[in-house]
């Protein structure tokens, strides 16, 4: 028996890895250079959930590099590692926040958006108790439903947010609810936040006013801003799929084959064996699942991957860590060739589809076991 000391690990090679995902940076680039050539806005790169799951400080630091006015996070976490990573760029957060985070928020000089009195006035004890002014931007629910002042009676609101010595109200944003789905809807809110700023003093009362994430920026022009909000977009996918062409694809989620045999004819594929053999047939495995956060609902849906040029079916369920597929009995694949799940020939707005969701949770789904690789 060899015991763990006659191991020498110094000798060891390192193995690649299983799953990784290869991401593009100068795509990401130029995405984000497309998004301000269409907006004529300045740019508020949306970087929460690890930058749609892209890597956080590294798509932090390209943006920054590439000249970005704003970084918008969820949470302070997220602003935390941007400002640990040297990243100096203004960040912005995107949701409400409760009290035990705001500290770090004022001491950090990270701008939250505002959405009622009491958050106002606990930022300004803070502010104050500091000596410090806190920029913030007010926040108006147009629509949304998930944060913001309400409309009706926000002149008052507005006016007690301007007595707080220590705040500095430099920004009013909203969001859209229905970008890629309503267009009534959209306009809709589009103008109820017009009407709004036109309340509060008209657009000169505000240094920074924006609304748009990634599917208002490409289908409606909101001369009123002149900051916007893309996320998806700069992660190559746009939510209307008539501005597709215009984007770079920046993520690619690759494995390889680990396995290629002939199964005889009445042979099962993967768990609850949905899938069964009519004939001798050549299936190969492939190194990623959905422990990996490829989507366990794609299976049975049609969804491809692609190897060596061609499309191939996923057969049979997404287990944890391997996938079926299904070969022709004449083909070119084998052990160790590498296999796009998603990325330039497979598009993430497809696979999601299948898997009944939506891009933007494929790419939040990669989970940690996945190496990013940049190129
Ligand atoms: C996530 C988010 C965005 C970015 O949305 P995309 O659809 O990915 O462009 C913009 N604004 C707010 C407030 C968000 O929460």
């Amino acid at each position: 028996m060899i015991s763990l000391r006659d191991v020498n690990l110094s000798e060891a090679p390192i193995s690649p890895p299983r799953a990784w995902a290869e991401i593009d940076i100068s795509a990401l680039l130029e995405n984000f250079a497309f998004s301000r050539e269409i907006s004529k806005c300045g740019i508020m790169a949306v970087v929460k959930a690890g930058a749609y799951g892209h890597g956080l400080e590294t798509i932090a630091q390209a943006l920054e590099q590439a000249g970005v006015e704003f970084l918008g996070v969820a949470n302070i976490g997220e602003a935390r590692r941007i400002r640990e990573a040297g990243v100096n760029s203004r960040i912005y957060l995107l949701g409400a926040t409760w009290e035990e985070e705001r500290e770090e928020i004022v001491a950090r000089n990270i701008t939250p958006c505002i959405s009622s009195i009491e958050e106002a006035a606990a930022f300004d004890a803070i502010a104050q108790r500091r000596n410090v002014c806190l920029a913030v931007h007010i926040a108006v629910d147009t629509g949304m439903g998930r944060g913001g002042f309400l409309a009706e009676g926000i002149e008052k609101k507005f006016e007690a947010l301007l007595k707080m010595p220590a705040l500095r109200i430099e920004g009013i944003a909203s969001h859209l609810s229905s970008a890629d789905e309503d267009e009534e809807f959209t306009w809709q809110q589009i103008r109820s936040f017009e009407n709004t700023m036109e309340r509060l003093g008209g657009a000169e009362s505000f240094l920074w006013r924006h609304l748009s994430n990634s599917g208002g920026m490409l289908g409606y022009p909101a001369g009123c801003c002149n900051l916007v909000r893309p996320g998806l977009m700069l992660y190559g996918i746009s939510p209307i799929p008539s501005h597709q062409k215009s984007l770079k694809n920046v993520m690619s989620l690759k494995s390889r084959v680990t396995l290629v045999r002939t199964l005889p004819s009445g042979h099962g594929v993967s768990y609850g064996r949905s899938y069964v053999t009519t004939r001798p047939t050549r299936v190969a495995t492939v190194g990623i699942g959905y422990g990996d956060g490829y989507p366990r609902h794609a299976s049975g849906k049609g969804a491809e991957v692609f190897i060596n040029g061609k499309p191939y079916l996923i057969i049979g369920r997404v287990t944890m860590d391997q996938v079926m597929i299904l070969l022709p009995d004449v083909c070119d694949v084998s052990c160790g060739d590498e296999v796009e799940l998603f990325g330039k020939h497979i598009s993430a707005s497809t696979l999601a589809t299948q898997a009944d969701t939506i891009p933007w949770e494929i790419f939040t789904g990669i989970t940690a076991r996945v190496q990013r690789l940049y190129c």
